[in-house]
């Protein structure tokens, strides 16, 4: 069973079946029920959260034979090639995976011709923000006269990166982050019909991660099943995921609360002897002081953040005993830590200086709230709300495997260039892929390669990507900056322990 087939399976093939998004399904059934279907839609949400599945079940029924009603029926023709995307008056392209310039411009012939079968020509564009300004500008010429039997269901996970001239021509609908309970009991639901046990526990995890997109949810789930021997454990979630249980994270809080130096390095120890990635462990523990904060200052604002009630109850009384200055003064440290590591040798080294950060040891003393600027944020909270947003690197690395196995199915020689590449980041949706040789990187440049890299990372998280090759050297400047950094921090070491610096590899 491939690791797909779960979000396959439970795509929802009716609007009643939609988690989360009543207000959208019942401003369309409204609407098919009256017969005042608009010509284009703007479906705009954070991913996983349905557009794609939504988007389908408005194809369908428009067009159901025995329609147009607030349902599919699901069982006509039309219903079912829809549902397989074989009909050809339903059209779906994905703007990020070649930025659509082809299919735009057959979409701006072919758009007046009347539908070939259907009752509606549906085009359905995927991540429509990743369109070319060329392709963009060729699709606003379409929708400001649409032909009266074409539907247009553009889909987007950036709303602010359309062109205001695009957005204004459609109806707006805004999917939401599903809730922790909604995404529970979605997985709840999938763990029922399965021959096989799943702790509530490990579904938690599963629920968390996923932080409110439904797909992450149930592509962890499908990959942790695969993983587990039979029933499956909150370790066999935890495996997957590469992490450690948060339950470290509250023992290593508690040992900085008591100011219990040792016990707090030996935590850092086991996690490092189990060889974790550290990298990793510190994004957890940015993860874990965000959360915190999240439970202290909006407490019943946990759970729809996604935090399992039994933990946001432990995390409330930690996080009072802790003080918001001082989960400020940790996320502060952890991001700093998570800046340096990257580029560290000696991984532990820095974590061990963290935890003497966090004791105040060296001469640091503890923020007081003062530094509550007059936005109410702490300079840390904004810090904090930055470092939330490089999960996507996190989860582009966890599934690069994945990705890389998907690749090698389809090209051996783009396989083999990428195994000597590094995912250096993916901001907007764009892959960077570090090469240390140049000629690799030429060779990786090839359209067809990153295409085909592209498709990978659809295939695999479900949302297309673009590709920026770069030689490694030439982030050179930034990791000069970087370095510069781990200088200072092999001072403050020298600071700490007394000592004197002899040499370093820095050649100073
Ligand atoms: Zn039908």
């Amino acid at each position: 069973m491939s690791y797909q087939t779960l979000y396959r399976r439970w795509r929802p093939q009716a609007f009643a079946e939609v988690t989360g998004q009543e207000h959208v399904a019942r401003t369309l059934q409204n609407a098919l029920e009256q017969g005042r279907v608009a010509h284009a839609y703007l479906f705009c949400g954070p991913r996983g959260t349905g557009k794609t599945s939504v988007a389908k079940i408005l194809a369908k029924a428009v067009n159901c034979l025995n329609g147009p009603a607030r349902e599919p029926c699901n069982n006509c023709s039309f219903c079912q090639d829809i549902g397989a995307s074989r009909l050809l008056d339903v059209l779906e392209i994905d703007a990020a995976s070649n930025r659509g310039i082809d299919e735009i411009r057959e979409l701006r012939e072919k758009v007046r011709y009347a539908p070939v079968e259907a009752r509606r020509k549906v085009y359905i564009i995927d991540e429509v923000h990743m369109l070319t300004t060329e392709a963009a500008n060729a699709l606003l010429k379409t929708l400001e006269e649409p032909p009266a039997h074409v539907l247009f269901i553009l889909a987007t996970t950036e709303p602010h990166r359309l062109p205001a001239t695009v957005v204004s021509r459609c109806q707006r609908l805004d999917f939401k982050l599903i809730s922790f309970a909604g995404i529970m009991e979605r997985l709840r639901t999938v763990a029922g019909e399965l021959d096989r046990k799943v702790s509530e526990a490990a579904l938690q995890i599963i629920a968390e991660e996923a932080a409110g997109g439904l797909r992450d949810a149930l592509s962890l789930f499908e990959q942790a099943l695969a993983y587990a021997e039979s029933d499956v454990t909150e370790n066999d979630v935890l495996s997957v995921l590469g992490s450690v249980g948060r339950d470290v994270f509250y023992d290593f809080t508690a040992a900085i609360l008591e100011g219990d130096l040792s016990a707090a390095l030996l935590i850092v120890n086991d996690v490092s002897s189990a060889g974790r990635d550290l990298q990793h462990f510190t994004q957890q523990a940015i993860a874990y002081y965000r959360d915190l904060m999240v439970v202290l200052s909006c407490r019943e604002e946990a759970e729809l953040l996604g935090i399992a009630p039994e933990w946001a109850d432990r995390l409330a009384g930690q996080g009072k005993a802790m003080g918001l200055a001082l989960v400020a003064r940790a996320l502060s440290v952890f991001h700093d830590l998570s800046a340096e590591i990257r580029w560290s040798t000696r991984p532990r080294l820095l974590w061990e200086l963290a935890v003497f950060r966090l004791l105040g040891i060296g001469g640091e003393t503890l923020p007081g709230l003062e530094q509550v600027t007059q936005t109410g944020k702490t300079d840390t909270g904004k810090r904090a709300e930055e470092a939330a947003e490089t999960p996507d690197l996190r989860q582009m690395s966890r599934m690069w495997p994945r990705i890389l196995e998907q690749v090698k199915r389809e090209s051996i020689q783009a396989h083999a260039l990428l195994l000597e590449a590094e995912l250096c980041g993916c901001a907007g949706q764009v892959l960077q892929i570090g090469f240390k040789s140049d000629f690799h990187r030429e060779m990786m440049e090839k359209p067809e390669y990153k295409q085909l890299l592209g498709t990978a990372v659809k295939t695999v998280l479900g949302y297309g990507a673009g590709v920026h090759c770069t030689q490694l050297g030439s982030l050179g400047k930034d990791a000069q900056e970087k370095k510069m950094s781990q200088e200072e921090i092999v001072d403050t070491a020298a600071e700490i322990f007394g000592g004197k610096i002899m040499a370093n590899d820095a050649g100073r």
